[in-house]
């Protein structure tokens, strides 16, 4: 069993999808070891966003993920992290993620991709904790 950290972002909370999210991750068989709404800390933001510090659009991806309250949820179960990858879709909502993904079902623009989930076990060690410091 593994652990991932996943994030509804603010266009999910704003547009109320967070109980689908959960329901998704739960009907999957993952379970929730931790969950919290709340509006990130800049901070936070770049530290978690720090591999992209130097793309384009890095400015703009910051303003948006503290632009308003977010969920962060510590996931867990068998290979946890590439079955939040799977249940997510692909990045660009579009031309990458397929119909029955969170983003293939619900999002029409790569920075509105609705969802976080960290992509490898490095990472998701990194990210949980940043966000969940304490569990
Ligand atoms: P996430 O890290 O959020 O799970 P991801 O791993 O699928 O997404 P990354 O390439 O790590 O995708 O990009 C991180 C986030 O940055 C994306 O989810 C999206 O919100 C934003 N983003 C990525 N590419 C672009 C872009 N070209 N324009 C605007 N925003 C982008």
């Amino acid at each position: 069993s593994e652990r991932t950290l996943v994030l509804v972002k603010p266009d999910g909370v704003k547009r109320g999808l967070v109980g689908e999210v959960i329901s998704r991750i739960e009907r999957k068989g993952l379970t929730l070891a931790a969950m919290d709404l709340r509006v990130v800390e800049r901070s936070v933001a770049e530290e978690h966003y720090a591999e992209h510090k130097d793309k384009p659009f890095f400015g703009e991806l910051l303003e948006f993920i503290t632009s308003g309250p977010l969920v962060a949820i510590a996931v867990e179960g068998p290979r946890a992290i590439p079955a939040f990858r799977q249940l997510a879709g692909g990045t660009d909502p579009v031309e990458k993620a397929t119909p029955g993904t969170i983003r293939g079902d619900f999002a029409l623009e790569t920075q509105f991709n609705l969802v976080h989930g960290s992509d490898s076990p490095e990472s998701a060690e990194r990210e949980l904790k940043l966000w969940f410091p304490d569990l």
